[in-house]
């Protein structure tokens, strides 16, 4: 038997200004042959899922693309091209099944459903073709999609430290698939709900019920049952939560059960939006706390998301109001990281930091903060993670610098990085443990590696392309009506 293993994974943020080029790609992970096997084999991720149960059976295995960049803008014809075409080529050559690692919610230039049409490409290439595919909890669920795969599953997890878990699940779905043991057939709902990822943490209500309701859908049978939440950031039609089940041989058992869980979501629909607080509110809040850390998330910059991870709004509240004993990761700057590799550690430095990149999306003008203090570290920003998502990867934050204003330690990075893992402050001899307040450019993902040491988290809502207040951003494409952008009360029909 010979397999196709690939994986082309980007959340794509239409209002983030940051390009997405194959120079993004690179920059986290774009490997093709046998270097995708070498980078990603061993690794928690369905990559590495996909290529333990190859081995396990048998198979051999072709590894066309492994590649993935952090969130931002819409992938680039010529990126989406680079990773397309090889996955093709391969599959042109002959196999006998495809195993794909993707996320769901890929924009590209040329089309708004990067997964959708990479499907259906494959499936006019090789119409029977038995195909896995594993999703990002943040998935944009398409018919396109849903269409073209034989037996699709996200992640339960957000943070997503599941991954390797549900690429087993579904591989082994696959491989039941092909030795004729069971006929995996799909069937999945929706409703007009762009949830809040704030929103969408699964140690939290509404999502702990939804998940745990998944679960019980896999207990009564189903092969596999997935909640997408979605990802409201990307403005196409198919935007927003979803549910797609997997039954052997019973298509309408598996509409009825994804029919269910998003009955469900839709009864928790306040649940699942956000609600504002002031700015200093909130950074007041976090200062009356005593003991720490205190987890401060400035979740509207969240590079995870596609954020650009230079906007200040938070970081200038947090000095004005004086909190002391700060860490702060990361601000994106790699013109002040250069400045301060000139200066070299030890020495003071008064800067311009942040603020390189206009966000018109927000109206939000490139805004840099004044700041003045000593730099107290350099390094490459190479590190590999110790944490449970991404395990065993390596990071690559670019050159990088830790600024000391007295008050407040910044680390300053040159390739954006959403603070998940404690490396990010370890890497460069800050210990987050022994920190009053670590401000995190993060939405969730940052539960897990500091979840377990944060005596509290305070939302703080400041500005950027990934603001939770959707009433900032001009949606065009997605399909209309729905929550939040419209009232809607009357509780819809199921698909719409
Ligand atoms: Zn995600």
């Amino acid at each position: 038997m010979r397999f196709v293993v690939a994986m082309m994974k980007h959340e794509t943020n239409t209002f983030s200004p940051i390009r997405t080029d194959w120079r993004r790609f690179e920059e986290w992970g774009a490997y093709f042959g046998t270097d995708a096997r070498r980078a990603y084999e061993g690794t928690a991720m369905p990559f590495g899922a996909y290529l333990k149960l190859a081995r396990e059976v048998g198979a051999e295995v072709v590894t066309p693309v492994a590649a993935e960049a952090m969130p931002s803008g819409p992938v680039e014809k010529s990126a989406y091209e680079m990773m397309v075409a090889p996955i093709l080529e391969a599959v042109r050559r002959g196999c006998d099944a495809a195993f794909l690692d993707l996320h769901g919610a890929m924009v590209a230039e040329t089309t708004p459903d990067g997964e959708g049409t990479l499907l259906e490409s494959i499936h006019a290439i090789a119409p029977d073709l038995p195909i896995a595919v594993t999703c990002d909890l943040h998935a944009n669920l398409t018919e396109a999609m849903v269409r073209n795969s034989t037996a699709l599953i996200g992640y339960k997890t957000y943070p997503h430290v599941d991954m390797e878990v549900v690429g087993e699940q579904v591989g082994r779905i696959l491989l039941r698939a092909l030795e004729g043991e069971i006929h995996p057939l799909m069937g999945w709902d929706r409703r007009p709900l762009l949830a809040q990822t704030l929103r969408m943490g699964t140690d939290d209500e509404p999502f702990k019920t939804l998940i745990g309701l998944a679960r019980e859908e896999e207990a009564k049978g189903m092969l596999a049952a997935t909640v997408f939440g979605g990802f409201p950031l990307a403005d196409f039609a198919d935007a927003g939560m979803s549910a797609i089940c997997i039954a052997d041989g019973d298509r309408e058992a598996a509409s009825t059960s994804a029919r269910r869980l998003m009955e469900t979501a839709w009864e928790q629909r306040q649940e699942l939006l956000y609600r504002p607080e002031p700015l200093a509110e909130a950074v007041a809040r976090a200062k009356a706390i005593a003991g720490g850390p205190v987890l401060l998330l400035d979740h509207a910059d969240n590079v995870g998301s596609g954020g650009t991870e230079d906007v200040m709004t938070v970081i200038a509240e947090v000095l004005r109001q004086g909190l002391d004993d700060v860490a702060v990761a990361a601000v994106w700057d790699p013109a002040a990281v250069e400045q301060m590799a000139k200066a070299g550690v030890g020495a003071n430095i008064t800067l311009k930091l942040g603020g390189r990149t206009d966000m018109p999306s927000v109206k939000l003008p490139a805004a840099p903060l004044s700041i003045t203090g000593r730099v107290r570290a350099l390094t490459d920003g190479e590190w590999i993670v110790r944490g449970p998502m991404y395990t065993g990867v390596t990071v690559r934050m670019g050159p990088t610098a830790v600024l000391d204003t007295g008050t407040m330690q910044i680390v300053v990075v040159s390739r954006h990085h959403e603070p998940w893992d404690l490396g990010v402050f370890t890497s460069v001899g800050i210990d987050p443990r022994a920190k009053r307040y670590l401000l995190l450019k993060s939405r969730i993902h940052y539960r897990a590696g500091f979840a377990p040491l944060g005596r509290a988290t305070i939302t703080l809502d400041g500005e950027g392309v990934t603001t939770s207040d959707n009433s900032r951003l001009d949606y065009a494409r997605v399909r209309r009506p729905i929550l939040p952008i419209d009232r809607l009360n009357a509780p819809p029909g199921p698909r719409q």
